[in-house]
């Protein structure tokens, strides 16, 4: 038999043992789906003080010799949920301390991020040696987003014959830092140039990760391209443009258990494509704990999101007078800029019984919104992936999309939710209204539903990508 493929998966969130975006559902997610498939994945996460405390029993495997911020320690356990072994860094002078992952009780940087995240990627690129402390060589160094950024680099740097993948979740994200940080963090003065991670005369640990990784990939095929252009690129679209025929995308799939209509805790009733009357009961319980008026037949809009520019709600604020001229009600659960939340908040103090706004985060109440919604607002200006309106399309609520990233790649027009181009208010206007027409078909609307309940949006088909990928990425580095 041959032996499985050991993938050492570096990621600086893991649900649920730290979340602060959709980096922790990947990190958890996808090295589940890996295992499932015979692969030896394994997570390798900072020991912040809630990775400590959630990761259950953790054994000592090593003392790390570290230049950065030491001491250090290296700690085995499995993820609560899963069972995927993880190494947890422990590191009290890097990861011991109050505040977020990335920022300090003031939401500001931690001052010494350089050093943390640069901390974590030296620990990896060690890892992938024939002499580290694990009785265990990966075969492949997966690590994500600018955090790892620098591990494809030490890895280089070092010599092992580890090929690396890089993901890229948020490109918007750069971690960019001074030039003279360079000998602190221990990189050859020669990693300093237009080859290699500098950046505009500042060090970037994002360009170190797409520059020295083997492969880089991102999470759907739309998106992928659309950074090889000036517009969605953030300036790494010359790199992304040089490094093309070494760029992929693998869209993201969702947690099925996690975001099973048939099952979910979070919801006064069940249902599935089969039976959808729960779905009904659903709706009348959101307008209930809303305060939103119990009517049956009005099409209820969902909205759960950040509230920042990127998710082109300021154009919802713009079109809701049209969706309540026309009988609608929306729901909108969400957090962010100061000026949508308080637009939203606006509009529902205008329209009680047809606009609730909860400006807050509530896991609870965003599972009861996609279960309770007709259809689902995402006009997204940019959008890696999304998750949302894959939520949706198996809890049956249509969204509403505009046709970009993984957007585009996971809604159909008119198949299995609807979609448009154009970057105004007037184009989720012209769509809004298609999708109206479509809701007041019911035959139609329930067609449309069950395709969309249907889909398989599970993570065992990415986790085949990623896994054909490496597969790839270890016999070129053999020849
Ligand atoms: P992004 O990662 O850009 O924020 P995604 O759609 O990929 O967008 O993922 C967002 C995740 O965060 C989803 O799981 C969504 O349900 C959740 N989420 C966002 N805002 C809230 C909120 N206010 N309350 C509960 N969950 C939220």
């Amino acid at each position: 038999m041959l032996r499985p493929l050991k993938i050492l998966f570096v990621t600086s969130e893991v649900r649920p043992l730290i979340k602060t975006g959709g980096l922790a559902d990947v990190s958890s997610s996808l090295p589940a789906a890996l295992r499932d498939l015979g692969l030896d994945c394994r997570i390798l996460v900072p020991g912040y003080p809630a990775v400590l405390e959630h990761c259950g029993t953790l054994t000592l495997v090593a003392t790390l010799p570290t230049t950065l911020l030491g001491p250090a320690r290296l700690l085995a356990g499995h993820m609560p949920d899963t069972h995927t072994p993880v190494y947890v860094l422990d590191a009290p002078q890097a990861y011991q301390r109050a505040g977020g992952p990335y920022l300090n009780t003031d939401g500001k940087d931690h001052a010494d991020n350089a050093q943390r995240f640069a901390l974590l990627s030296q620990v990896a690129a060690q890892l992938c040696g024939p002499d580290n402390a694990l009785n265990w060589q990966p075969d492949c160094l997966h690590v994500n987003d600018w955090q790892t950024g620098l591990a494809p680099a030490y890895l280089h740097f070092a010599g092992h014959p580890v090929p690396s993948l890089i993901t890229i979740h948020n490109l918007a994200f750069q971690g960019v830092y001074e030039a003279a940080l360079l000998s602190i963090l221990g990189l050859p003065s020669e990693s300093f140039a237009v080859h290699g991670l500098e950046y505009y005369g500042d060090l970037s640990f994002l360009k170190a990760g797409l520059f020295y990784s083997d492969w880089i990939t991102t999470v759907s095929p739309r998106y992928a391209l659309e950074i090889q252009n000036e517009a969605l690129g953030m300036g790494m679209q010359g790199l992304l443009q040089q490094r093309n025929h070494h760029l992929t995308g693998i869209l993201n799939g969702i947690d099925t258990a996690d975001w099973n209509p048939g099952s979910d805790l979070h919801l006064t009733h069940n249902f599935t494509y089969r039976a959808t009357a729960g779905k009904r009961r659903c709706k009348a319980a959101l307008q209930a704990e809303l305060g939103l008026a119990q009517s049956a037949d009005a099409p209820l809009f969902g909205v759960v999101s950040r509230l920042t520019h990127q998710k082109g709600l300021d154009w919802v604020l713009q079109i809701a007078q049209g969706i309540l001229t026309q009988g609608g009600q929306i729901a909108i659960l969400g957090t962010g800029e100061p000026l949508l939340e308080a637009g939203f908040r606006q509009l529902a103090n205008q329209h009680p019984k047809q606009v609730a706004a909860f400006i807050g985060y509530d896991e609870g109440l965003s599972h009861r919104i996609e279960a309770g919604a007709d259809l689902f607002l995402m006009p997204s200006r940019f959008e890696p992936c999304g998750l949302n309106q894959m939520y949706s399309q198996r809890y049956g609520t249509l969204p509403v999309v505009r046709d970009t990233g993984g957007l585009a790649d996971s809604v159909s027009d008119g198949v299995d939710g609807f979609s448009f181009t154009g970057e105004t208010a007037h184009a989720l206007w012209l769509t809004v209204e298609r999708a109206l027409a479509a809701y007041h078909d019911r035959p139609l609307w329930r067609r449309l539903q069950q395709t969309a309940m249907r889909k398989d949006s599970s993570w065992e088909k990415s986790a085949r990508e990623y896994a054909a990928l490496y597969a790839q990425l270890i016999a070129q580095s053999q020849h």
